[in-house]
């Protein structure tokens, strides 16, 4: 399939900053009929009423997928198990159902099970984020020059694959295929151990004494401040994605805390041509990325440290 697609129905199933985000971009570039937006909460339903993303809304699943085309999953990934056993029954035969999670492969065993024969599952991960949450924290440029990341399971119908290629390619997302143990074990390193670094430091600063943490807030901007974004992330999504990311996770923390020994040493043994070696190593790494155009704004699945 080439060019732009269309869907006459679609349902969204979370409507965040991702969620939203996508949205936005169906309205912006008439990519759907009508929309039917799933969530909780009635404050977030009357907020993507308000923000025009949602032709009707409800919070019950099920109701939502009715008749729809395409489903798209974006709430935290905790929640997807639950939510396909419930919509599995009512999804119709040739819809696509796809999704926005950060981790793939338990997304792929929490679904897949529910998704019945002639429905297509096409998991997807668009690398691109904020610290932000919510239907109002969304915007229609967030996916830009950004990476979509599509882990179909073998066998997956090509045609589907296009065409959720074809819808992320409408957001500006460059669209890459990955198998989801290798997207898994990628996205730990790139993204989720920097966050799990960041939530750390940042909890060990709030736990140092009154007179010192007044005056790590006050010189925040010496680094510290731009862990404070990252540690600022949705709990509950984060959560989730440690949880749902477990082996890949604890394998690169292994390495990160023989690594990091390796550096306390270096320090205790005064060892400086050890430490230049090594944090030159890693200029080089932040070189690669702006080559790669990838060094935009801060992005929370892609931490950049050092930029606004
Ligand atoms: P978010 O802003 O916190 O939004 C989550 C949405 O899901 C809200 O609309 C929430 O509404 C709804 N929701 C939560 N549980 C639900 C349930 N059981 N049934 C129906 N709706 C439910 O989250 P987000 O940042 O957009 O993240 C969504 C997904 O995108 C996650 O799977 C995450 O891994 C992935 N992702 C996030 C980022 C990022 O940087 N944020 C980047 C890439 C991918 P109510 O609470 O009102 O129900």
């Amino acid at each position: 399939m080439a060019g732009r697609p269309f869907f006459e129905r679609v349902a969204l199933i979370g409507i965040g900053l991702i969620g939203s985000s996508l949205a936005r971009v169906m309205r912006r570039d008439g990519l759907a009929g009508h929309i039917t937006v799933c969530a909780r909460r009635p404050e977030t339903l009357a907020s993507a009423r308000q923000l025009g993303l949602a032709d009707s809304t409800t919070d019950d699943p099920l109701a939502a997928v009715d008749n729809a085309d395409l489903v798209v999953l974006a709430t935290p990934i905790g929640a997807y198990g639950a939510l396909a056993e419930v919509i599995g029954p009512g999804l119709k035969p040739g819809a696509i159902i796809t999704d926005v999670g950060s981790t793939k492969s338990s997304v792929i065993r929490d679904v897949a099970p529910h998704v019945p024969k002639g429905v297509h599952f096409v998991p997807a991960h668009p690398i691109a984020g904020t610290e932000h949450s919510g239907p109002e924290a969304g915007f229609d440029s967030l996916f830009e020059g950004r990476w979509c990341i599509l882990t179909p399971p073998a066998g997956t119908d090509a045609v589907a694959i296009e065409t959720v290629a074809a819808l992320w390619r409408c957001t500006g997302a460059l669209i890459e295929r990955m198998d989801s143990t290798h997207h898994d074990q990628v996205l730990a390193i790139t993204s989720h151990l920097p966050h799990l670094i960041a939530y750390t430091i940042v909890g060990t600063a709030t736990d140092l004494g009154d007179h010192l943490q007044k005056e790590v807030i006050k010189f925040s901007a010496a680094g510290f401040r731009d862990f404070t974004r990252i540690a600022a992330s949705d709990p509950v999504m984060w959560r989730d994605v440690f949880l749902h990311n477990k082996d890949a996770v604890l394998e690169v923390l292994g390495r990160f805390n023989e690594d990091l020994t390796a550096l306390q040493r270096a320090i205790r043994r005064g060892e400086g041509d050890v430490l230049e070696k090594s944090f030159s190593r890693t200029r080089a790494i932040r070189r690669g990325i702006i080559e790669a155009h990838q060094a935009g704004t801060f992005k929370s699945t892609e931490p950049e440290p050092d930029k606004d």
